[in-house]
């Protein structure tokens, strides 16, 4: 295998846990969007359901689909639908649904009558992102817009939810005024007659540092994956990182000081060196503008990448003194003590670690390791 990201369930199990014990009385929906940030649907969404996630969440439709559809029974939520949506098969499959917009609602009423069963949505209320959501007097208008087709039977208003803009800073007073306008809000809500099941806000961050916002549940993703929603805090929370990503070197060689390495030679060395050529390019998600400065171990050197990262392979500058060999493996980020983080290549690369999970492509193999028996597919 020239490049693949080991998946470590042992940690993710971890993480799952330590969330929990953060989230004190409230439930944990486990955030599996976007393959579970880049670390495999399935895999991670069954570890973390044994692990104690109580619900699961995603972002689009067919990702709802590919849980149910591979047995995956507890409960789901998905939030982010356009009109013609299959509404009608996410409520046969047993999903729950969020609303922004009347629009959504009378679609999501439409396919309930036709598969005649009631559809359990979670309305959004935009509580100052200012992204998705019901904002100022819309709020209400969803709200009355859903009580008829709730006495129709066609829906039941089963959750209230938000998510914040500044979670991430950790004294925003934007933080206190979306978790004021919330709970208003599901007040709101349950005054004009909603029996709210769960009120939900926190992702990671407000899991980590906000109990006041934990509500009935909270809904952590980045964290579950072992990276800091928050790295300006100077705090890992014991959160354990879940991927690692590996390549093995498919070439070692010698090159003469002065020559330039990789295309445009925008990196040579100053004395004779050894390089060495690892099989993984921006095809793979290597960020190109980690050229130059994307971190690395092999074996116990650090080193970085030397000159521009290609489609499918970049170079890295071992040092003259170099013993490596050609199958050696390099570590671009991963979770034993030493090896660079995803934090490092997204500090170097101008982004967040977020980022840096979830881009790691198609072609890249994921290794499932310390999967519990009952746990693995
Ligand atoms: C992605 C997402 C989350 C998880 O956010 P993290 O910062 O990764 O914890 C929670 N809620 C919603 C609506 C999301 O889109």
């Amino acid at each position: 295998m020239p490049v693949w990201a080991e998946i470590d369930h042992a940690a993710l199990a971890h993480n799952v846990r330590l969330l929990r014990a953060r989230a004190g009385d409230a439930q944990l929906m486990a955030v599996v969007k976007a393959d579970a940030y880049g670390h495999g649907l399935l895999q991670v969404a069954r570890t973390a359901v044994g692990a104690g996630a109580t619900w699961l969440g995603v972002a689009q439709m067919p990702e709802a689909f590919a849980l149910r559809d591979a047995g995956i029974t507890t409960r789901l939520l998905t939030w982010l639908a356009v009109p013609g949506a299959d509404f009608a098969g996410a409520i046969s499959r047993d999903i729950d649904l969020s609303a922004s917009a009347p629009w959504a609602l009378d679609e999501i009423a439409a396919a309930a009558r036709s598969v005649g069963r009631t559809a359990r949505v979670h309305l959004k209320v935009d509580t100052g992102l200012g992204r998705g959501g019901a904002y100022g007097p819309d709020w209400t208008t969803l709200v009355r817009h859903a009580r008829p087709l709730e006495a129709e039977g066609v829906i039941t208003v089963v959750g209230v939810w938000t998510h914040f803009a500044h979670a991430d800073a950790p004294n925003h007073p934007t933080v206190l005024t979306q978790q004021d306008r919330f709970f208003e809000a599901a007040a709101e809500a349950e005054r004009e007659g909603c029996r709210l099941e769960v009120r939900h806000l926190a992702n990671s961050a407000a899991t980590l540092l906000h109990p006041s916002a934990h509500a009935d549940l909270v809904r952590p993703g980045l964290a579950l994956y072992g990276l800091s929603p928050v790295p300006q805090v100077d705090d890992d929370f014991g959160l354990r990182p879940v991927m690692s990503l590996r390549a093995r070197l498919a070439l070692v060689k010698r090159l003469p000081a002065g020559q330039g390495i990789s295309y445009g030679h925008l990196y040579a060395p100053e004395h004779d060196t050894v390089v060495g050529l690892v099989p993984a390019g921006y095809a793979d998600g290597i960020p190109r503008n980690a050229t130059n400065v994307g971190p690395l171990a092999v074996g116990d050197t650090r080193t970085r990448v030397a000159g521009r990262v290609c489609m499918d392979q970049f170079v890295v500058d071992l040092g003259a003194g170099s013993g490596a060999r050609a199958g050696d493996v390099a570590t671009l980020f991963g979770g034993a003590p030493g090896e660079p983080t995803a934090q490092d290549w997204a500090e170097m690369t101008d982004t967040i670690s977020y980022e840096i999970v979830t881009r790691v492509g198609a072609r890249v193999p994921r290794i499932h390791v310390n999967q519990s028996p009952d746990e693995a597919p």
